[in-house]
């Protein structure tokens, strides 16, 4: 198998090593003209290909690296329900109706991923059942809260309640306190599904090309980019760069910022029953968010140490100690793969939408939840494109501030707020 590992992220991921067939795409060598030029080659760039090619429309991708090099084939495979935020802290910005719709759109999102996994054939390994647990008992109120919300407001009959016992049975640890079981998501393998949309997108006409970087991107006149071997024109783009858009373009780079999170798998282990028997994923309360599940051949993934920084360090050292704090029975498992990728938040932790300029819409910081919302967001975007802008707008019309301190300071403050909350889990 080729070793390819990605340039713009640490380390090299298990899912490299799990994906069976990963074919490259050529370099764009010249000039070209197309109705939708995509910037970016993850879930949001892919997928708006693959369904703007399906409408007929001409439409090339252009991605710096690899496909999957970014964010998008590398995450912990964690579904999840909903938003990043949950509806008790939508709705005082924009009320029940809205942020009914919003959950609505992520469900539509979660059936979307399983519905063109399917159509298009591609072995995501999904597995069944996420769980919720809190790492501070003070955290249980509002996990019940959220889901007696969610059943009688909400319409997601899928969420229970666990106490400490059913908790620490479905974990497979007693580190945790409770929380919650949803038996209406589950996990996959993203690099499977990255490879898959890819050959669905070309299957269909999309035109892609591989460590292509787009150089420069305006609106006025028409859609006009550079790469370092020649120009696109086309009437509109989309950008699909998420946490490695640089400076692309300034708009997007005041609302979308890149933070760090790493994930380690160990070797398939000796016990796996003893590790989330139920097959489940795992995520706590803490806000720099735990993520553990299993793969199908039963080596512990687990995700965390989100660094503000650039540094990644030894990443299995740090991996390794939070994986003994929850399983102590695992502390010298060895560890094979250990990787890191930058996630795209806003200051909000929901998605930006926006016409940046005419013609051209950024759309990422999907801070921690893009694996169902890109790939479903790329489609709403082609959607827009054939005419239909009605969803788009729903994420179009959130309020998404821009980070403080510009481009240089913001990343020291985001440092300090970021120790602060990390001390805050420790409390
Ligand atoms: C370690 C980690 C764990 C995560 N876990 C989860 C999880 O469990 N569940 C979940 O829902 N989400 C998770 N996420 C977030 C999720 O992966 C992202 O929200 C999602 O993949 C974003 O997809 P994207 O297409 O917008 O961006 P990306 O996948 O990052 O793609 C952007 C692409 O743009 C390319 N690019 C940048 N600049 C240029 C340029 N100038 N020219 C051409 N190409 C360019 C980059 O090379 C990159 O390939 C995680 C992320 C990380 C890093």
């Amino acid at each position: 198998m080729e070793l390819h590992q990605s340039p713009i992220s640490p380390g090299r991921s298990w899912y490299e090593d799990s994906v069976p067939d990963r074919p490259r795409y050529p370099k764009l060598d010249g000039s070209l003209k197309v109705d939708v030029l995509v910037v970016g080659g993850g879930f949001t760039g892919l997928s708006a290909a693959a369904h703007l090619a399906e409408r007929g429309v001409k439409v090339a991708v252009l991605e710096a690296h690899r496909f999957g090099d970014g964010a998008s084939g590398r995450n912990g495979g964690q579904l999840g329900t909903g938003h990043r935020l949950w509806p008790a802290e939508l709705e005082p910005t924009y009320g029940f109706e809205r942020t009914k719709a919003l959950f609505d759109l992520a469900e539509e999102a979660k059936a979307h991923l399983l519905d063109f996994s399917r159509i298009h054939r591609i072995e995501i390994d999904h597995q069944p059942g996420q769980i919720s647990v809190v790492h501070k008992k003070r955290y249980l109120r509002e996990y019940e809260a959220h889901a007696e919300t969610m059943g009688e407001r909400y319409g997601y009959p899928h969420l229970s309640c666990m106490d400490a016992v059913e908790t620490a049975t479905r974990l497979g640890s007693s580190a945790y306190f409770g929380g919650l079981r949803d038996t209406g998501t589950g996990h996959i393998h993203p690099l499977k599904l990255l490879v898959g949309t890819a050959k669905a997108a070309a299957a269909a006409g999309a035109q892609l090309y591989e460590e292509t970087p787009v150089t420069s991107l305006t609106g006025t006149g028409g859609v006009l980019a550079t790469t370092a071997r020649g120009t696109i024109r086309a009437e509109r783009a989309l950008i699909a760069t998420n946490a490695h858009g640089g400076n692309l373009n300034a708009e997007a780079a005041r609302h979308i910022m890149p933070i760090r999170s790493f994930i380690g798998a160990t070797e398939p282990l000796d016990e796996p029953s003893r590790v989330l028997p139920g097959g489940e994923a795992a995520d706590d309360s803490r806000f720099v968010v735990r993520y553990f599940r299993k793969s199908p051949d039963g080596r512990l993934l687990f995700g965390g140490r989100e660094a503000y920084t650039s540094g990644a360090g030894d990443i299995s050292v740090h991996i390794r100690k939070q994986i003994a704090e929850v399983y102590p029975h695992l502390k010298d498992v060895p560890i094979t793969h250990a990787w890191g990728g930058s996630v795209g938040i806003t200051m909000v932790r929901m998605p930006y939408v926006r016409v940046v300029e005419p013609g051209i819409t950024a759309i990422g910081g999907f801070s921690g939840h893009g694996v169902m919302l890109a790939n479903f967001t790329g489609r709403l975007y082609a959607e827009s494109v054939a005419g239909n802008r009605d969803r788009l707008r729903l994420l179009e019309d959130l309020k998404i501030p821009s980070f403080p301190g510009g481009r240089t300071l913001r990343h020291p403050l985001l440092f300090l707020a970021m120790t602060w909350y990390s001390l805050r889990d420790r409390l």
